[in-house]
Order: C-alpha cells, then sequence, then structure tokens
C-alpha cells in the first residue's frame, strides 16, 4: 500500500475510495494490514505482534509499550494464548470433549453443570435471541451441519424441505435455558444442540483483553478471525483505525471505511467469506433460524462496534440475518452498525446508524450497548 493509497483509506467518511490491498490474506488480517501499512515508521521498540492459529482461523495481537523486557513479552503471549486455549477447549463444537460437545451429547432434560465462561456466554447469546427476535439462536446447528457448515463437512446434495421442517422442530433459542445461581444448563429436548461459532471468537477476544489488563497493558489491539479489540492508542499515539471490508471480485480486498477506535470493539458479518454455490445460487453460512435456510438478501455484510467484542460479534450475525430490516432495529437497540448493501445494479451501499456516525464524528469509540 503506497502512502498516498493509505492517506486515502484514513479518511473518515464513507466516501473514500476503496484502496486495494493486494495481499492475499484473509478477513480477519484486514485490519491489521491496514495498521501495518500507516505512513509514519514504527518508532523502534514500542510495537510488538503476536500471531498464530486459534479457534480454526488466526489471532493477531499488537501492544504498544514505551519499554517492554523479553520476560514481560513473554508474558504477554503466554497469557494471551492461555486465553485463546481456554475459550476453544471449552466451546469448540470440533472437539468432542469440549463442554459445549458435552451439553449436545447430555440426554435428558437434568440441569447441565458449566464453567463461569460458558454461562456468560450463553447468557449473552440467549439475551440477543430475545432481542433480535431468534434472528442470533445458538440452537442452529443441526441446521448448520445440514447446509454443510458444520463438523461433518458437506453432504452431496443441499438438505431437502422435508429434512429442514424436520430440522426446525429441533432448534429454538427458548428450549435452551440458563441458571445462573447453579451454573448451569437444561435443554428441553435431549436432541437440542449448540454452535457457538457466531459468538465464541467475540468472547476469546474480550478474555485476551482481559489479560492483558490484569498485566496492565494500556494499549493494545486484538483480533481473532475478524473480530477485534482495542484499548489506548496506537504506536502513533492515536486512536488504532481498523479497516472495514468491502468485498471484491475474485477475493481482492477493499477497504470500506476505516474506523477511529481506542476502546471498543468491532465485529463483523459477511455473506461472501464463507460460502458455496449450487446452481449459481450462493449458499452462505448464515442461517436464518425462522426459515432454516440461509440468507439470500441484498445485505453483504454488518459491522457492530460496542465495548464487549462478545455482543458486537453476535449482533453482527444477528443484524446480518435480518438483512435491511435489521437496520431499523439496530437504531431502535441504539447500536452503532454499518450495514453494506448491494443495490440492483450489485454496485455496494453503506449505510451507518446514528450511533455508528457519531463514532466517525467524534473519532473515537464511544460506549454503547
Ligand atoms: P464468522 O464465523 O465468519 O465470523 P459469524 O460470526 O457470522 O461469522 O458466524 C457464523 C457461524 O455461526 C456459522 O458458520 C454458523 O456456525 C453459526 N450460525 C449461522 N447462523 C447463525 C445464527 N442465525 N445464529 C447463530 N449462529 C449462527
Ligand atoms: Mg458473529
Amino acid at each position: 500500500m503506497t502512502s498516498a493509497s493509505a492517506r486515502r483509506a484514513r479518511g473518515s467518511d464513507n466516501s473514500i475510495r476503496p484502496t486495494l490491498l493486494k495481499t492475499g490474506l484473509g478477513a480477519g488480517l484486514l485490519t491489521l494490514a491496514l495498521t501495518a501499512c500507516q505512513q509514519q515508521p514504527e518508532p523502534i521498540g514500542r510495537a510488538h505482534q503476536f500471531s498464530g492459529p486459534t479457534m480454526g482461523t488466526r489471532y493477531r495481537i499488537k501492544v504498544v509499550m514505551d519499554e517492554a523486557s523479553s520476560q514481560q513479552l513473554y508474558d504477554i503471549e503466554k497469557a494471551s494464548t492461555t486465553a485463546l486455549e481456554n475459550v476453544n477447549a471449552k466451546m469448540s463444537n470440533y472437539l468432542e470433549d469440549s463442554e459445549v460437545s458435552g451439553i449436545n451429547a447430555a440426554v435428558g432434560n437434568e440441569p447441565f453443570p458449566v464453567s463461569s465462561d460458558t454461562l456468560e456466554v450463553l447468557q449473552h447469546a440467549l439475551e440477543i435471541s430475545s432481542t433480535t427476535m431468534g434472528a442470533f439462536d445458538i440452537t442452529v446447528a443441526p441446521l448448520v451441519d445440514a447446509w454443510g457448515f458444520g463438523p461433518p463437512g458437506r453432504a452431496p446434495e443441499p438438505p431437502d424441505k422435508q429434512e429442514i421442517d424436520r430440522i426446525l422442530e429441533r432448534t429454538g433459542w427458548e428450549m435452551l435455558r440458563v441458571d445462573r445461581a447453579s451454573s448451569s444448563v437444561t435443554k428441553d429436548r435431549s436432541d437440542l444442540s449448540l454452535d457457538l461459532s457466531a459468538i465464541a471468537k467475540g468472547y476469546a477476544v474480550d478474555q485476551v483483553a482481559d489479560a492483558l489488563d490484569a498485566l496492565g497493558i494500556d494499549n493494545y489491539m486484538i483480533e481473532v478471525g475478524g473480530e477485534v479489540r482495542t484499548k489506548g492508542l496506537n504506536e502513533q499515539d492515536e486512536p488504532w483505525r481498523i479497516g472495514i471490508e468491502r468485498p471484491m471480485p475474485g477475493g481482492d480486498q477493499a477497504i470500506e471505511l476505516i474506523v477511529p477506535m481506542s476502546n471498543s470493539s468491532m465485529a463483523t458479518s459477511g455473506d461472501y467469506r464463507n460460502y458455496y454455490e449450487i446452481d449459481g445460487e450462493r449458499i452462505s453460512h448464515t442461517i436464518d433460524p425462522r426459515s432454516g435456510y440461509p440468507i439470500t438478501h441484498s445485505v453483504a455484510s454488518v459491522t457492530v462496534v460496542g465495548p464487549l467484542c462478545v455482543r458486537a460479534d453476535a449482533y453482527a450475525t444477528a443484524l446480518l440475518v435480518l438483512g435491511p430490516e435489521g437496520f431499523d432495529l439496530a437504531e431502535e437497540l441504539g447500536l452503532a452498525a454499518y450495514f453494506l448493501q448491494r443495490d440492483k445494479e450489485n454496485v455496494f451501499v453503506g449505510r451507518m446508524t446514528t450511533a455508528f456516525k457519531q463514532i466517525l464524528e467524534s473519532g473515537e469509540s464511544i460506549q454503547i450497548d
């Protein structure tokens, strides 16, 4: 990226021309491509980066410190990877011995004891199911599997209407109950099955943030698979600048918009990264739990900014499910959200809620949600 294009990309209105990043990196890495290519040379020794695989994707952490001993850097990396491994070990439905797999396998409707981490995620999930009228629903697991996006992988044929109707009988967030006092969950049906893919990455980001806070780190950016949380300032002593991606043909990446962030999280859900096609029709990994079918409307992505990454992550998925009507709900809930929609000519049009506009105008993320 040239410094001229970097300057363009750093504008804060949505009229900027997209800047191509021919990096070939995945969605989650766009944010880092942006922060890494700002104009100023990095002051040596102030910014430190860590990255690696986690939760079927990658994490990237950047900390800015005036002085850091190698012991401190070791502690930061260790605390971060421990937090990520903890969340994955509890919430993955790809690991047979995870807590989520235990809940899924449990037979009968006795309370199933869970850790405080899993309890917290389930509570956020159920609350967001309620505020989004079931658009967010972690009991979609059998639908996700049927459409070929779960642990069993893709079936030779997509499910037919009869199969979807059968599966819908055993989905529904209201059949899952969480009891805080006993730290347990109860399934109304034994065959209720959970998928935390749309919320666990956000929670993992929050957990890493807590770990860095405990180590006294004041300036950081944490990213797991495109979900981001920031604190303090970047190495230029400015708010972190996090990019929202505009999908381009052939998988190229362009920047739609840069959001200044200091103490907040950003999560994006899109229909363009994880999908396959049948007869030219896009089969998205985001499922509308009300119909049992993948989403088909014109909204390509929804980005949500808020204090907690766990909630931003879930809301981004929920609003993407709701599509254009999700915009009104986001306004009603006071969420800072950015909708990227395809118009009739297949040109992208961005729309932002009032709270999102305020973030751009104030030059720094404010606390919402
Ligand atoms: P990504 O994983 O690409 O960041 P999301 O956060 O939007 O994207 O999560 C999508 C995943 O969440 C799907 O692959 C599926 O496992 C699960 N999922 C799909 N539809 C829903 C839904 N309506 N509510 C909750 N989880 C969903
Ligand atoms: Mg999500």
